[in-house]
C-alpha cells in the first residue's frame, strides 16, 4: 500500500459527524446576528503580511512568533494567512469606503491560523466568528456588543461563563503608567522570569498578564493602569457599566485584563469559563479607535470581538448542550435491485414534499478490483444490496422515523409496507404507492 498523507499538525478535519453541532451554533450566531442587525463580511484568508505586523504590532505574541508567512513565488510578495479576522475587516472598510455614509455593524466566521503548540483549545487552524461595529465611539455600542455576547451563551444554554472587563485608556494614560510600571518592575527584577525580562521595555503591560506563579505577588501589587485613566476615560467605563447593571448582566472588571494585540483602548473584555482548564477564555474584544487610521483610513472608532468556535463547542458539550445528529424521517429498504428506478421515483416524491429520505445502498467494491466478468455478480457487483435483517439494521442505525420496504410481493399489489421504528414495537402496515404521497404530507407537518 502507498503511505498514507497525514493532515498538518495542528489543523484539524470537521466530520460529518460532527458538522451539525457547527451548523447548530452558526444558526444561532446567524440569528443572532440578524437581530441586532450586523451584516456579513467574507474577506480573503491571505493577506499582506505588512497588514499584520503593522494592525497588531511588532511585539506582539502573534507577529513575533504565529503567524503563517510566506513569500509568493511568483510575484515575491509577503503574505500570511490570517491569524485574526479585524485588521482585514479593517482593511476592507478603508478599501471599499465603506464609512462613506455612515457607521458600519459587521460579522464574520471563519478559518485563522496561528502557530502555536497544539493542545487541547489551542489549534493552528482553528475558528472564529467575530463582530465589529465601525465608526462608532459611545460606550453604548461597547455594551451592545456585551450584550450581544451574553445573549448568545443564553441562547446556547450555556451557563458556566463569565465576563471580565477592563479599561485600557489612552495611548497618553497607558504611557504614564508604562512609566511607572518598569520603573516599579526595576526594582523587583529580580522576580522577573526571562520573558518578562524581555518584555520590560518593549511590552510591559503583558508581563501583568503571565501565568508564571512566582511573579503573581508583585504583578498584584504593580501600578494599576485604572489608577492612571482620565476622567473622560473613567466615563467611558462607568457607562458601559451602566448599561450593563441595568440589563442584569453580571461581569467583574479584572484591572489586570489586558488583550494580546497592541490595537486595543479603553473597553476591553473577555468571556472565561472553569470548563475548559487553561484555554478557558472563550471570547475576547475590545474598541480600537486608532486601528483604522493606522492602516491608512480616515481616523474612525471600532469596537469588537471574537469568539473561538472551537472552545464554544467544547463547552456546549461540556455542559451537555447541543443537538442531536439529524436522522431522516424515512429509510427505504430495497431488497431487490430491479424495483430501483420506482423506488427512486416514490423517494423523489417525498423529498420534494421536504421530507429526509435515505436509501439504501450497501459498500460496493471499485469495479477495477474485480477480476473478468463472469457470472451475474461479476457483471452487476452493485446489484447486491444485502438480506432484509442487514438492511433493517442499517435503517435502525439511521435513526430513521419509519422504514418504506419495497417488497416485490407488495409492489406487485401496488402497495409497499411503512414500518415505524421509533414506536418500541415496530408496528407496521400497507400503504398503496397512490396513498404514499398523503402519508408522506401528514408525516411532514407533523414536522
Ligand atoms: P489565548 O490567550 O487563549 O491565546 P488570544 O488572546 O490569543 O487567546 P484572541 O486573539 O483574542 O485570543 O482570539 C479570540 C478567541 O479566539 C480566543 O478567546 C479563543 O477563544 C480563540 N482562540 C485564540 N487562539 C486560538 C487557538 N490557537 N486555537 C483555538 N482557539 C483560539
Ligand atoms: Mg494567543
Amino acid at each position: 500500500m502507498t503511505e498514507k498523507i497525514k493532515a498538518v499538525k495542528g489543523m484539524n478535519d470537521l466530520l460529518p459527524q460532527d458538522s451539525h453541532r457547527w451548523a447548530w451554533l452558526e444558526q444561532r450566531v446567524l440569528g443572532l446576528m440578524h437581530r441586532y442587525q450586523y451584516l456579513n463580511i467574507r474577506t480573503p484568508i491571505v493577506e499582506h503580511s505588512a497588514l499584520f505586523v503593522r494592525g497588531l504590532g511588532e511585539v506582539t505574541d502573534i507577529v513575533e512568533k504565529e503567524m503563517y508567512s510566506f513569500e509568493d513565488r511568483l510575484n515575491k510578495e509577503h503574505l500570511t494567512l490570517r491569524p485574526e479576522a479585524t485588521a482585514g475587516v479593517v482593511r476592507a472598510v478603508v478599501e471599499n469606503n465603506l464609512l462613506y455614509d455612515g457607521p458600519r455593524r459587521m460579522f464574520y466566521m471563519g478559518p485563522m491560523f496561528r502557530h502555536e503548540r497544539p493542545q487541547r483549545g489551542r489549534y493552528r487552524q482553528f475558528h472564529q466568528i467575530g463582530a465589529e461595529a465601525i465608526g462608532f465611539g459611545g460606550p453604548e455600542i461597547d455594551a451592545e456588543l456585551i450584550l450581544m455576547a451574553h445573549e448568545l451563551w443564553q441562547t446556547l444554554g450555556l451557563k458556566d461563563v463569565s465576563l471580565e472587563l477592563n479599561s485600557l485608556g489612552q495611548p497618553k494614560e497607558r504611557a504614564a503608567h508604562r512609566l511607572a510600571l518598569i520603573d516599579y518592575l526595576q526594582q523587583h527584577e529580580s522576580v522577573l522570569d526571562e520573558e518578562a525580562k524581555r518584555r520590560l521595555h518593549t511590552n510591559p503591560l503583558r508581563i501583568l498578564d503571565t501565568k508564571n506563579p512566582a511573579m503573581q505577588d508583585v504583578v498584584n501589587a504593580a501600578p494599576k493602569l485604572i489608577d492612571f485613566l482620565s476622567p473622560q476615560s473613567l466615563s467611558h467605563l462607568n457607562e458601559v457599566k451602566r448599561i450593563l447593571d441595568e440589563n442584569q448582566v453580571p461581569y467583574t472588571v479584572n484591572p489586570r485584563l489586558v488583550r494580546g494585540m497592541d490595537y486595543y483602548n479603553l473597553t476591553v473584555f473577555e468571556f472565561v469559563t472553569h470548563r475548559l482548564g487553561s484555554q478557558g477564555t472563550i471570547c475576547g474584544g475590545g474598541r480600537y479607535d486608532h486601528l483604522i487610521e493606522q492602516l491608512g483610513g480616515k481616523s474612525a472608532p471600532a469596537v469588537g470581538w471574537a469568539l473561538g468556535v472551537e472552545r464554544v463547542l467544547e463547552l456546549l458539550l461540556e455542559e451537555g448542550l447541543g443537538s442531536d445528529r439529524p436522522a431522516p424521517d424515512v429509510y427505504a429498504v430495497v431488497p431487490d435491485y430491479e424495483h430501483m428506478p420506482l423506488v427512486f421515483k416514490t423517494l423523489q416524491a417525498m423529498r420534494r414534499l421536504g421530507l429526509s429520505v435515505q436509501m439504501h445502498a450497501p459498500a460496493t467494491p471499485s469495479l477495477h478490483t474485480l477480476g473478468e466478468h463472469q457470472g451475474e455478480h461479476e457483471l452487476k457487483p452493485w446489484a447486491q444490496l444485502g438480506s432484509m435483517k442487514s438492511q433493517f439494521k442499517k435503517a435502525d442505525a439511521s435513526g430513521a422515523s419509519y422504514a418504506l420496504v419495497f417488497g416485490a410481493e407488495e409492489l406487485s399489489r401496488g402497495e409497499v409496507t411503512v414500518k415505524s421504528l421509533r414506536d418500541g414495537v415496530g408496528a407496521q402496515k400497507l400503504e398503496s404507492l397512490q396513498n404514499l404521497e398523503q402519508w408522506a404530507k401528514a408525516l411532514q407537518s407533523q414536522g
